[in-house]
């Protein structure tokens, strides 16, 4: 295969959970640019649609699905629906996800009456929000012999980051469970079916947009701390994931399953001093 074809998604159809949020966004456009068909899932099925006719408008190809992520029949409706128009799946991004008021811990807070249900609602959200999804999709997209899942992790998930408590657990199980699943994937399917992770750093968007900034916009001690704890001394943007995610969806990484592609800016390779 050509080299410029390697990073090809054409004939491709690939859906992403959280699709109408700020990094789905970027991951839509990603896929779309590619040359994939992109299902844009997410729970309000006007957002949905909105983005993917805004896909369609810039002459890509593309169909919105609501779908609650921590709902199977939902999502085996989704399945059925994309398997009846296009025939078959060929990849899963889970994007659905993110940080839970309640299962944050404040600086002031007495640690020994953490809110025990805020913490299992992040839990909930964030690991069975990517294993759900995984076991409805897994095997119509391993049927195509080339399929790719990919979770979305955190740098939350490798270094006690303060407050964030269920937010970091539901990333790190995440973790084990992309090579645990990568692992008994491949016993099972060989290479038909590949299981990675993007861990980003961090991104300015609305579900951290009050941990990081004040109302008129200026950055908060945390905000600067990240900041002085990052190599390049800036956030990221949504764009500087599709590189990553696109490399995970394509045949360009036939040979890798079960990593976490860190794209963080070096935040996790810095000591800090
Ligand atoms: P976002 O809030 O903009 O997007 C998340 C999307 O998930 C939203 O559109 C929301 O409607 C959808 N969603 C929530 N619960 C759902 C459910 N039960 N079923 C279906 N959809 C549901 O957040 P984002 O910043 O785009 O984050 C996307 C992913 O990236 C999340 O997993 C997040 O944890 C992760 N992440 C974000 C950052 C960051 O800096 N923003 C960093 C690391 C990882």
């Amino acid at each position: 295969m050509a080299t410029e074809n390697l990073f090809s998604l054409n004939g491709k159809v690939i859906i992403v959970t959280g699709g109408a949020g700020v990094l789905g966004t970027a991951f839509t456009d990603a896929i779309a640019e590619a040359g994939g068909t992109v299902i844009v899932s997410d729970l309000n099925e006007k957002q949905c649609t909105e983005r993917a006719n805004e896909i369609v408008a810039h002459g890509g190809s593309a169909m919105g699905l609501a779908a609650n992520v921590l709902d199977e029949k939902e999502l085996i409706a989704a399945r059925e629906k994309i398997l009846n128009r296009f025939g078959h799946i060929d990849g899963l991004v889970n994007a659905a996800g993110g940080n839970v008021p309640e299962a944050v811990v404040e600086h002031d807070q007495d640690i020994f009456s953490m809110n025990i249900e805020g913490m299992k609602k992040a839990l909930v959200l964030n690991l069975w929000g990517t294993i759900i999804p995984s076991q409805v999709f897994g095997s119509a997209i391993a049927q195509t012999g080339k399929g790719s899942i990919v979770n979305i992790s955190s740098v939350s998930s490798k270094n006690a980051l303060t407050k964030v408590l269920g937010y970091s657990m539901g990333k790190a199980a995440i973790d084990i469970y992309t090579k645990w699943f990568a692992v008994e994937t491949a016993n099972r399917h060989g290479s038909a079916i590949r299981v990675n992770a993007i861990t980003p750093g961090f991104f300015l968007t609305k579900q951290n947009k009050t941990l990081l900034t004040n109302e008129d916009g200026t950055y908060k001690d945390r905000a600067n701390a990240i900041l002085q704890h990052t190599p390049f001394k800036k956030f990221g943007v949504p764009n500087d994931l599709k590189g990553a995610l696109i490399y995970l969806l394509s045949d360009a990484s036939s040979f890798v399953t079960g990593i976490e592609l860190v794209v963080d800016g070096g935040f996790t390779k810095f000591s800090g001093v």
